[in-house]
């Protein structure tokens, strides 16, 4: 007469080895020691699986388990319960492998005692509604989707160029924007600072910013500094973003900028304008040039222009601000050819775009081999009216 399954289950159980979850967690640190094999089918990973776990489906165990182990390593098996990876034991030893074990519990004990698990990224139904155009483009995707939600980029400035790359940014679901400014919102920056409003004048701009990124994307997270980018505090705030996206309206931070950025090794995409003129590039560190490689000094302060002085059409930072962000996107995505060594230049009287060569200076003050890199606190002044 056969066996019941679980007349069969408990004479395979007597057969192998268990160990418990316990037994596995300790063991977790020692990665050398042995290899997990997670069992389970794909579906079942989408709730996470134990981190470092290797997939071999039950399914697929004999075709596959010899690209993923040898038969003398030490092998734990699991699955949702113990009983599959009990089973699965029993067939690598009777293939010949010579210390296999099951985890007993399965997956389910391992979670329930609060043990750590790698959890797949997957977007909710409104993220896959929301970012749908996005998902459509290949070289985007739901993997490219992924890299923006998971992106820190800082934004230098919530003026003429932060406002529109923060809007986009924000639409485009990068998922943490940093916002460095510390002015209020004015009535007269309203003519191109479109992420603010009438109601909002007399708020600080990175709390206005926030309101309208919230309104526009709860899947941002903006991180505000309403401060001034000084030497000491330069490091700090720059510390966990991927890249900075320059829409600053001053010298001094501009090239306290430029440093940290160089010292660092993070991409600033930097952007200007003045009057009807602007101009973008994208200064990645080491392989292309920096501020300074271009302007290795600021110009003495009363040979710049004053804020109140500096006029702007009120649409060029926003086309500026938006190549700034297209840059930002690339990065993050990796993809395309980004403005480095290259100066984007666009005049908004003639409608045309121009190009310039931008290169390295070997002898530059602070991206040059082995420079050591000193932050200085330039006098503050405007250059241009972002
Ligand atoms: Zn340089």
């Amino acid at each position: 007469m056969g066996k019941t399954f679980q007349e069969h289950l408990s004479s395979v159980k007597k057969a192998i080895r268990e160990v418990t979850v316990e037994d596995v967690k300790k063991l977790l640190d020692d990665r050398a020691a042995f290899k997990l094999i997670d069992v389970r089918e794909g579906e079942e990973h989408s709730a996470g699986r134990i981190p470092g776990a290797l997939s071999v489906p039950r399914g697929f165990l004999e075709m596959r388990i010899d690209e993923k182990a040898k038969r003398d390593e030490r092998l734990i098996l699991y699955c949702a319960g113990g009983v599959r990876s009990a089973l699965a034991a029993k067939t690598l030893a009777d293939l010949g492998f010579e210390d296999v074990s099951s985890m007993a519990g399965g997956y389910g004990r391992w979670t329930d005692r609060g043990f750590p698990v790698d959890r797949p990224f997957s977007m909710t139904r409104e993220q896959k509604e929301r970012y749908r155009r996005h998902l459509a483009i290949p070289e985007v995707g739901e993997g490219g989707q992924e890299k923006l939600l998971k992106a820190k980029v800082l934004l230098m400035g919530a003026g003429g160029l932060g406002s529109p790359a923060a809007l986009y940014l924000a639409a485009a679901g990068v998922g943490t924007l940093g916002l460095v400014d510390m002015d209020v919102v004015d009535l007269s920056n309203l003519q191109r600072q479109v992420i603010h409003t009438v109601e909002r004048a007399g708020q600080p701009k990175t709390a206005s910013a926030q309101v309208a990124i919230a309104a526009l994307n709860p899947d941002v997270e903006v991180v505000q500094f309403q401060e001034r980018l000084v030497s000491q505090n330069v490091l700090d705030i720059l510390e966990g973003f991927d890249l900075v996206v320059d829409g600053g309206d001053n010298f001094p931070t501009r090239y306290l900028l430029n440093d940290a950025c160089v010292k660092l090794g993070k991409p600033n995409v930097h952007g200007s304008v003045y009057r009807f003129e602007g101009q973008v590039t994208t200064f990645v560190p080491r392989q292309g040039p920096c501020y300074r490689c271009l302007y290795p000094q600021p110009p003495p302060a009363d040979l710049a222009p004053s804020c109140a002085e500096a006029g702007v059409m009120g649409v060029l930072p926003g086309i500026i601000g938006l190549l700034q962000a297209n840059e930002a996107l690339k990065l993050v995505l990796g993809i395309g050819q980004p403005l480095v060594g290259r100066l984007l230049t666009f005049d908004g009287l003639s409608t045309r775009f121009g190009e310039l060569k931008l290169r390295r200076d070997p002898g530059c003050p602070v991206c040059a081999e082995g420079r050591q890199i000193e932050f200085i606190d330039y006098e503050q002044f405007c250059s241009t009216a972002a």
